[in-house]
Formats: structure tokens, sequence, C-alpha cells
């Protein structure tokens, strides 16, 4: 299938062409039809499938043809929320915001992304010039709109990304209240990396009868990832990680830790050894993070070392190796992490670093995907026997569900821990130093 054969207008199909897409991926290909026929779509499809302009390309579309019928009947319109994408985590809205404008590059419409932990006066500002398309979490989104700030009566589209995500942290309330601000006659787009019963159930709250969308398997790891556990003791895992980067000469890598101690005391080692390296976790300020990814993004930096909850919606073009220093304690998390590489069907290559204190975390892992992953041991880190295992230290704050280390106990960090302000309208992006929130889960919001 091609793209012109899906019935978007030429604007949005020259922008495609620029950003080099041959062809749809498999969730563009049966998600798009079915948005441009105005259908409400549930759809279970993971980060890396494209499932951005799955959304975004015919939310556009359907934009421009429903502008055409009022321009013709009223002239032109006043500018309005058109257009709302809920995302969970600032990272994914930013993110989801440079696609937008990306694909919008030939349409007149003014997009802005909104989140919390900054000034919220620029927001308001930016708000008050006009904008079809906001990208929002939800905490800020509701503070503004009890300011009433944001208009919300005449959105037509409503996107919920990663609500699988959201449930997971909490935002279920913040969701329903967002929807209630919204018109009922509007269409809902739902997008969760699989279909669990809770986002079923969320789903028939918010969707008048989806149609259902689904590209892998539940819990499936993409085909093009090969995986591998190194099995290897822990105190060797450094010295591991850097023969693997250095002798297989990786340029790209992007290594998880379980907390954010162990991010910043790998980076050290391998900053040590002459790798170039930058670690980005909850408590690095918004624009050490951007800074981060801008630079590893250009290859000037070799190793990012990242947390969970930071790598959150990280989107790297063709990201080529992608290492589990530590294994998440989530087997969900797992997925995700790997769902960095061998994006919309590239290659890509997944290595775990596995200890025997790791053992359980990898069999969940390996019965959530429903494969053996295999095993290989490098030499010269064959596994001592005499070590036994012992219970992880997750880092501060226990059975954290997104892997340790951001969650202080009995709280949970919603992941947008540090502040950004992105105002897609102007492109330009405020950056400023933030402290690092828990909150507590129910009440956990998105600003
Ligand atoms: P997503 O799943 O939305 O995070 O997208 C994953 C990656 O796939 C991003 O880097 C996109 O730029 C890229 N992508 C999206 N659609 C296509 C396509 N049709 N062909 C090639 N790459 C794509």
């Amino acid at each position: 299938m091609l793209f012109t054969s899906l019935g978007l207008s030429d604007p949005i199909l020259k922008a495609i062409t620029e950003t080099g897409y041959t062809k749809p991926t498999p969730i563009q290909s049966k998600a798009i039809p079915l948005v441009l026929e105005g259908k409400d779509v549930l759809a279970a499809a993971q980060t890396g499938t494209g499932k951005t302009a799955g959304f975004t390309l015919p939310l556009l579309e359907r934009m421009v043809q429903a502008q055409k019928a009022t321009t013709v009947n009223k002239g032109q319109p006043k500018r309005h929320i058109r257009a709302l994408i809920l995302t969970p985590t600032r990272e994914l809205a930013a993110q989801i915001a440079e696609n937008v404008d990306m694909y919008a590059k030939y349409l007149p419409y003014k997009s802005a992304v909104i989140f919390g932990g900054v000034n919220i006066n620029r927001q308001i500002t930016t708000l008050k010039q006009g904008v079809d398309i906001l990208i929002a979490t939800a905490g800020r989104l509701l503070d503004l709109a009890s300011q009433k700030m944001v208009d919300l009566s005449k959105v037509e589209i409503l996107v919920l990304d990663e609500a699988d995500r959201m449930l997971d942290m909490g935002f279920i309330h913040d969701m329903k209240k967002v929807v209630k601000l919204i018109p009922k006659n509007r269409q809902t787009l739902l997008f969760s990396a699989t279909f669990s019963k809770e986002i079923k159930a969320l789903a028939s709250g918010f969707q008048t009868n989806p149609s259902l969308v689904e590209v892998a398997a539940q819990n499936k790891t993409a085909d093009s990832i090969a995986q591998l556990v190194h099995p290897v003791d822990k105190n060797k895992k450094k010295e591991l990680l850097y023969k693997l980067i250095s002798e297989g000469e990786w340029h790209q890598v992007l290594v998880f830790t379980r907390t954010k101690h162990g991010a910043n005391k790998l980076c050290e080692y391998l900053e040590q050894q002459g790798i170039n390296s930058a670690a980005i976790h909850g408590n690095k300020s918004q624009g050490a993070r951007t800074k981060a990814l801008a630079n590893f993004k250009a290859n000037e930096i070799r190793v990012l070392v990242a947390t969970d909850i930071a790598a959150r919606g990280i989107d790297i073009d063709m990201l080529p190796h992608v290492v589990n220093f530590e294994l998440p304690n989530v087997p969900e998390d797992y997925v995700h992490r790997i769902g960095r590489t061998g994006r919309a069907g590239r290659e890509g290559e997944a290595v775990s670093l596995v200890c025997v204190d790791e053992n359980d975390y990898l069999r969940g892992i390996e019965r959530l995907i429903s494969q053996k992953i295999k095993k290989v041991v490098v030499k010269g880190f064959e596994v001592d026997p005499s070590i036994k295992a012992e219970p992880i230290n997750q880092g501060g704050g226990r059975g954290r569900r997104s892997g340790g280390g951001q969650k202080s106990s009995g709280n949970r960090n919603n992941g947008n821990g540090t502040k950004k302000n992105s105002d897609a309208t102007t492109g330009e992006k405020k950056r400023s130093n933030s402290r690092n929130r828990s909150r507590s889960r129910n009440k956990a919001r998105s600003s």
C-alpha cells in the first residue's frame, strides 16, 4: 500500500514525502482509513510502530475536510481548539508536537503543547493567540480549564495516546474530567500498547462503537528486534558493557538502569573509559535531559543512560542498540524499553545483562513475551556459581510499577518530575530547572 492510496490530501502527502517514509506501516494502513471514515478507533500499537503518524495524519485530513465544509458555508472561521491529543508524559507530548508540526508543515494550523511545572502565563498567551491542535498532559490542561483559559467545547477529535500508561499512572480521574469538557459528538481515538480489560472498559466509556485495530500480538516484541541475554555477575556488568560497546564499535547505545543513582554511576564509569555518555532521569533538569537527547540524536554522545520514565516517548530514528544494564522489575517495561530499537520495522538489537539476582525478572519477561531469549555467555565473563541471588534494591520506594528509582515510598512520580515548556506554535522551547515531585498515586496528575 502507498500513502497516496489512503485518501490524504496533497499538503499532507508532501510533508510525508519529505520525512522519507516510503510506505505506511501496518498500524497506519489499518487506522488511517477508519479515522478518515470518521470512526472511533481503539488501537493496540506499541511505540515504534508508527502510531503517532497513524493518528496524526488522518486527524489532519479530517480537519482539512471539515474546514473545507465550514469555509464554503461561513467564510474563514475563527481559530479554536479542534483536536486534542492527551498524553501521559511531557516528553511524549513534546515529541508528538514535533510530529504534528512536521506533518502539518503545509497546512495552516497552529499547534501548541502544554504541560505542567512551568510558568502557566506563557501557555495562556499561546492559547489566547488561538490554537487548532493542542497536545497536552492532563494536569495542566485541567488547571487551565479551571481558570477558563482553555476552551475545549469545540473539539472535534480527541486522541488518548498511551492510554494504558495514563491509567497506570493514576490519571483515570483526570482523563474523565477532560473528556467531560469535550462535546459528546466528537471522534475519539484511543491508543494503547495492549487491549487490557481496563483499557476496554475505559474505551467503552469514552467511545462509540469503536473499530478495533491491532498490529502486534499482545505483548509480543517486534520481530525486527534481535534479543539476547548475557548472563554475568553483577560486579562485572560495567566491564562487560564497556567491552560490548568498544569491541562491537557501537556508536549509539541506549542503556537502561533501574535507578537514577545507578544511571549516574554507570555514566561516570563510561566517561572514565573514554566513552561519551550522558544520563537522563527524573532528577535531571528538563534542560539537561533535552540537551542530552539532542546530543545523543546528533551522535555527539555515544551512550545515553536512562531510567524507564525518563526514556518514555524517546524517539530516535534507527536506534541500533538498546541495553538493559538491569532488567526492569515490571515485565511490560522490558517491551517498552526494547521498543526503542528496531523502530518502524528497522533492524535493532536489544541486549540484557542479567545477574543471578534478576533471574526471576527474566522468567517474568519470557512469560510475558511467550518467548525464551537466547543466552550467550561472553568469554571472560562467566557467572560465578558460588554467588547466591540477593534481593534487588529498587532504589527507593517499593513495588514501583515502572522501573525503580523514581518513586518515593508510598508515592509515585508521575513521570513529569522535571519541567519543560515547549511552545510548538512558535517552535520556541523554554526549559527550566525542576524539582522532582512525587504525588500520591491516586492524585497523580500530569502537571
Ligand atoms: P511511533 O511509533 O509513532 O513512535 O513512530 C516510530 C518511528 O517510526 C518514528 O521515528 C517515526 O518517524 C517512524 N515512522 C512513522 N511512520 C513511518 C513510515 N511510514 N515509514 C518509516 N518510518 C516511519
